[in-house]
């Protein structure tokens, strides 16, 4: 018996150190420092890619070691004398402009009195082995005193890591581990620097911000330099998920008990876990790997100081063995959460819309949905409709996608609906039968008049009554029909100019809120929408916000069945491309209903917006914040949004810009161009640029547009632009002198622009093209007669203040 229960203690001991993640997860939560491994350093250089750390002098403190692994380490830099610094230099303008604009400088050069790293790339063991080699200078007491004081701090910044540091021990991978250092800056504060080789991006340098998104404030973020110099290949995908297989079932409280089965294809070797994205309001409570069940870990902490937090909480499933290069693998999740939120009245908000089931990265795959609700509530989702049936308290609705989409949303409520059959298209438009309590107006105190003269008799002088005045409430069906309508003929352009949509039906959905969403096959959009224009609420009583909710949210989340789920964007860099591209596709929807003076319009109030004065600058525009091209580093949580003003608005400029240089068949035939060319693939703005300047004109300056994309989509500036002409001579010998000044601009600022001259008898204009700058740009023309307009870029056709 003694040796039998020794070879099980051989046999499991062995599995509980390698194996559990949450074994690992409690050594990090309880990491601690390592006073043995306390050092005095001086001129200890850690170089790491574009950056270099110098400790100049002061102490080196390691945490224990975690599966053998030194993982942590603590500088401290309190004594007289003692200096460390970080240098670092983005590689290009762009970066260099954005570190400029949050530290003042466009290069990192700071001291630090103190810094925490925490390494899962090696560094940690290859530091400990450079200071051991040398003539180390072992300090215990100063090692027990720094454990009492940053013990804490290490363990809580390890906390937030835990999901990766547990990945990325078991894969015992250090080549695409992460170095991390969070350093207390001498005139910067607090600031952290991120390397990370499995990030598209490998360096990120930032500071913890509440006013920013993911409560991050990236300064700069770059591929680091031997990326750049190719001597590493970029990350490939190592694993495709495909064919998602997806049972839902809503329970009465909101509750959703999902089954998601998704098969991985495996491109590369993956050993010890894979790592998964989901909603954090979901809980996975297990999982299978090809039928076994396999560990699930998720982090205990909610709360995460992660860089580059997101609404997606990662997870981590443990694998049983290696998958290997070329194999198949089915995995299966159970998995259960409210992502769901009644609004009141029988309306529901779909909390959770790209992350309800657990992704790794977006894969084009195909989807088959089976959601059980409720029978007195109904479901839409991504796909054609399989089935419909109910069964006893039960409504089932099962949809299955007739291409490959990269994500499959749904929405729920007690709808009714109508659909359109056109083109081999079906189109379902769903609406609520009620409508939730913030969208109804609440009951006024007025007071009426007296119907007839007062009487002389009452003695009593009455005015009138108070009474109480109940408004209508709103019908969320009564644009129904009309949007039923709206949305089919805009499916039908774009599809006659864009190529047919990714999926064969378009479902559109109320969502409570003031957005919508474009997923492939489903909308979701805002409940306003669905009111007749004087039911909704008076504070969206304005032209602008109608043109907003009755013509262009419909148009742009339809035209996103193309911009963003058949052509994608490579990066967060070019992400504009997508809401520039839907934006614009909805204000030419708009410019075919109501004129191109709608269009107009609507670009000018982009254009006022983007020259609104951010309210923690006196001087600084919404535009100045950034190009456009910083993407979701623009988005900030307070007062103005620059993100979202020049994301759309900027956005829908920089379309209209280039459709005026090539002309509205040119610009048309461009967008079919980019789906036929992009088509289940990411296109980058330097694609971009390239497509655009293969369809503009040929013979007019810039056209390669670079310029144009240097100023415009790389740079910032609205300028003022001034017009004036001169005319000497008369017929046959009129000369006539064009002037255009630019002010309002940085000195570097400089755009091509069309001055439009017409002549009498002649249906076309001449146009002649000046380039801007600091000092007025001028051109002479020799016409035969004097000309009757003289018109800078006609038709909205320079994004500038006119004056
Ligand atoms: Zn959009």
């Amino acid at each position: 018996m003694a040796t039998r229960g020794l070879l099980l203690i051989l046999l499991t001991l062995p599995l509980i150190a390698a194996d559990s993640a949450a074994a690992l997860g409690s050594q990090l939560r309880q990491l601690a420092l390592d006073p043995e491994a306390c050092f005095r350093v001086r001129d200890l250089e850690i170089p790491r890619e574009d950056a270099n750390i110098h400790l100049t002098d002061g102490f080196l403190i390691f945490a224990k070691p975690v599966e053998g692994r030194r993982i942590a380490a603590v500088f401290s830099g309190n004594e007289a004398g003692d200096d460390a610094e970080i240098l670092l230099r983005p590689p290009n303008r762009s970066e260099r402009a954005a570190l400029s604009a949050s530290t003042g400088s466009p290069n990192l050069n700071e001291h630090f009195r103190s810094a925490v790293f925490i390494f899962s790339d090696g560094s940690g063991d290859t530091l400990l082995k450079q200071i051991l080699s040398g003539v180390p200078k072992p300090n215990p007491e100063m090692g027990a005193l720094l454990a009492g004081l940053t013990s804490d701090t290490v363990r809580n910044l390890c906390e937030s890591f835990q999901v990766r540091l547990v990945l990325d021990l078991l894969a015992n991978d250090p080549s695409d581990g992460v170095f991390y250092a969070a350093f207390s800056g001498a005139t910067l504060g607090n600031f952290d620097l991120l390397h990370d080789a499995t990030l598209p991006e490998q360096i990120i340098l930032g500071q913890v911000s509440d006013q920013h998104v993911g409560g991050f404030n990236v300064w700069a973020s770059f591929p680091s330099r031997s990326f750049r110099q190719s001597r590493r290949a970029v990350a490939v995908e190592d694993a495709t998920m495909e064919n998602y297989r997806i049972q839902a079932e809503l329970q009465p409280d909101l509750t959703l008990n999902v089954s998601t089965r998704v098969t991985a294809k495996v491109r590369e070797r993956l050993s010890g876990a894979l790592a998964f994205e989901l909603a954090p309001q979901m809980e996975v409570t297990s999982a299978r790997v090809d039928g076994q069940p396999v560990e699930v870990f998720r982090r205990e902490s909610m709360r995460s100081k992660l860089i580059g937090n997101r609404a997606n909480d990662p997870f981590l499933i443990i694998l049983p063995q290696p998958f290997l290069p070329g194999t198949s693998h089915e995995i299966e999740f159970q998995h259960s959460g409210k992502v769901i939120r009644p609004a009141g009245n029988n309306v529901y908000f779909v909390a959770a819309r790209t992350n309800w089931y657990p992704t790794r990265g977006f894969h084009f795959s195909n989807f088959d949905l089976t959601f059980r609700v409720p029978k007195e509530l109904s479901v839409v989702a991504t796909g054609d409709i399989a089935e419909e049936s109910i069964e006893g308290e039960w409504r089932i609705s099962r949809r299955r996608t007739s291409a490959p989409v990269r994500m499959a949303g749904f929405n729920v409520g007690v709808y009714e609906h109508v659909d359109t059959t056109r083109a081999g298209f079906l189109v379902q438009v769903y609406a609520n039968r009620s409508v939730e309590p913030g969208l109804q107006a609440r009951s006024q105190q007025v007071l009426l008049p007296q119907p007839g003269p007062a009487t002389r008799t009452s003695g009593v002088r009455r005015v009138g009554d108070i009474v109480s005045v109940t408004p209508a409430v709103p019908d969320p069906r009564i644009r129904l029909s009309a949007l039923a309508a709206e949305i089919t003929s805009s499916l039908e352009w774009m599809s006659s100019h864009f190529g047919p949509p990714p999926l064969r039906t378009l479902t559109a959905s109320p969502i409570p809120g003031n957005f919508g969403q474009g997923f492939p096959g489903l909308l979701y959009l805002s409940t306003i929408t669905f009111l007749s224009e004087k039911e909704r609420p008076a504070s969206l009583q304005t032209p602008t916000n109608f043109t907003f909710y009755s013509e262009i949210l419909y148009a742009h989340e339809t035209a996103h069945q193309w911009w963003g789920n058949l052509v994608t964007s490579g990066t967060y860099h070019d992400d504009w491309l997508q809401e520039a591209l839907a934006n614009y596709s909805a204000l030419m929807i708009l410019e075919r209903r109501k004129g191109a003076r709608a269009l107009e319009t609507a670009l000018e109030e982009y254009r006022n917006e983007l020259r609104l004065t951010l309210p923690e600058s006196k001087t600084k525009t919404a535009e100045s914040a950034g190009p456009i091209t910083w993407g979701m580093r623009l988005h900030t949580l307070t007062g103005i949004d620059p993100w979202r003003l020049i994301t759309y608005g900027k956005g829908s400029w920089i379309m209209h810009m280039l459709r005026r240089r090539m002309g509205d068949n040119a610009f048309l035939s461009m967008l079919g161009e980019i789906r036929k060319r992009y088509a289940y693939a990411p296109i980058s703005t330097e694609q971009f640029r390239e497509i655009a300047a293969e369809f503009s004109p040929k013979g007019l300056p810039d056209d390669d547009l670079v310029n144009f994309f240097d100023n415009w989509v790389y740079g910032t500036g609205v300028p003022t632009l001034e017009l004036s002409s001169r005319i000497k001579g008369k017929s046959p010998n009129v000369d006539l002198e064009v002037t255009v000044r630019q002010s309002n601009a940085a000195d570097e600022f400089s755009i091509d622009v069309p001055v439009e001259i017409r002549v009498p008898g002649q249906a076309k204009p001449i146009v002649q093209w000046l380039r801007t700058g600091p000092e007025p740009a001028s051109v002479h023309v020799k016409l035969r007669v004097p000309p009757t307009k003289v018109e800078l870029a006609p038709g909205a056709g320079v994004l500038a203040q006119r004056k």
